[in-house]
């Protein structure tokens, strides 16, 4: 069934087997499965997102508004899962009008985050897209991913797949703190080695970079040396841009757990701060390290039928 949108969501409780997940789970149906984006900076037009929430709980998390949408709750505890995702994105996908335009997995959640065991509603999604030969791309923070890794060598086959893997540290302390539920950043490379070979495109989004944590020379060095050793295609960095409401979490965490940069966080991140030369010395070090650690990108296998997955 595929008729109520998300402000009329139907919402039940869901109970997975396992005995951590009562409680966090909701269920519900959507009217679309693809949300139109015209940002005019990112490389597609449609994203998707199984799930709204997240149990990754990054410190940093972006997508905090997008609970802001829906009937309130905890991003990271009140979780939503869109059962009915399949059956609303094959009426899409098979309509005569479908330009089988590339399609982002995830852009306001993790698609492969623990549930997501429990759910398996991604190998139903990526069954669609290959059968409707349809591309996507898709970045992730769990190793879960490559339960998929057939389907996702075989979308590249026929369509076109990017598999992304976002980082910060391959300092494990320092992942614990700030991506507490998420795989260790060595298994997410581990993510990428296992595409070696394949016709799936793989990257590394180097983001974000935290001030005065996570934007040393060593940890970023690390992060490139990593890349290179991993055979990822391209490495996109971002620095943290701190929106409402991520800003006010962030901060308090920054002050219960690195009090010594808490004044100079306020100080960067306040109203009319000038950012540039900051911004201009760490792309400058990530400039001299893309050539220390040079990539060797496979041929993207549908330049001209899908042009957007270039701009990765
Ligand atoms: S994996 Fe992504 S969506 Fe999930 S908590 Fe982390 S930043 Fe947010």
């Amino acid at each position: 069934m595929c008729k109520s949108g998300i402000a009329g969501a139907i919402l039940s409780s869901f109970s997975a087997p396992e005995s951590v997940y009562s409680g966090m789970y909701k269920s519900m149906t959507s009217k679309t499965a693809l949300n139109r984006i015209d940002s005019g900076y990112l490389p597609y037009h449609w994203d998707l997102n199984i799930y709204r929430g997240c149990a990754h709980r990054c410190r940093y998390c972006y997508a905090l508004y997008s609970h802001d949408y829906l009937q309130g709750g905890d991003f990271f505890q009140d979780i939503y899962i869109k059962e009915n995702i399949a059956e609303c994105l094959e009426k899409k996908l098979r309509s005569p009008y479908w330009k089988h335009e590339t399609i982002n997995l995830g852009g306001v959640t993790d698609s492969y985050q623990p549930i997501e065991a429990v759910k398996k509603i991604m190998p139903d999604v990526l069954r669609l897209l290959i059968k409707y030969r349809t591309p996507a791309s898709i970045s992730t923070k769990s190793k879960l991913l490559l339960r998929d890794r057939a389907l996702f060598e075989e979308l590249a086959r026929v369509a076109g797949a990017h598999v992304a893997v976002s980082v910060t540290t391959l300092d494990e302390a320092l992942r614990k703190k700030i991506e507490p539920a998420s795989s260790s950043t060595k298994e997410r490379f581990e993510i990428l080695e296992a595409f070696r070979g394949t016709k799936v495109m793989t990257g590394v989004l180097m983001m974000p970079v935290l001030p005065f944590i996570t934007d040393t020379e060593e940890n970023l060095r690390d992060l490139f040396r990593a890349a290179q050793a991993a055979g990822a295609d391209y490495v996109i960095p971002g620095l943290l841009n701190l929106r409402q409401p991520t800003r006010g979490h962030f901060l308090n965490f920054i002050k219960t757990e690195f009090p010594e940069v808490y004044e100079p966080y306020l100080q960067y991140y306040s109203q009319g701060q000038d950012k540039k030369p900051y911004r201009e010395s760490v792309y400058a070090r990530i400039s001299k390290l893309k050539k220390d650690y040079p990539l060797s990108p496979k041929k993207n296998p549908f330049p001209r039928q899908h042009g957007q997955l270039e701009l990765f």
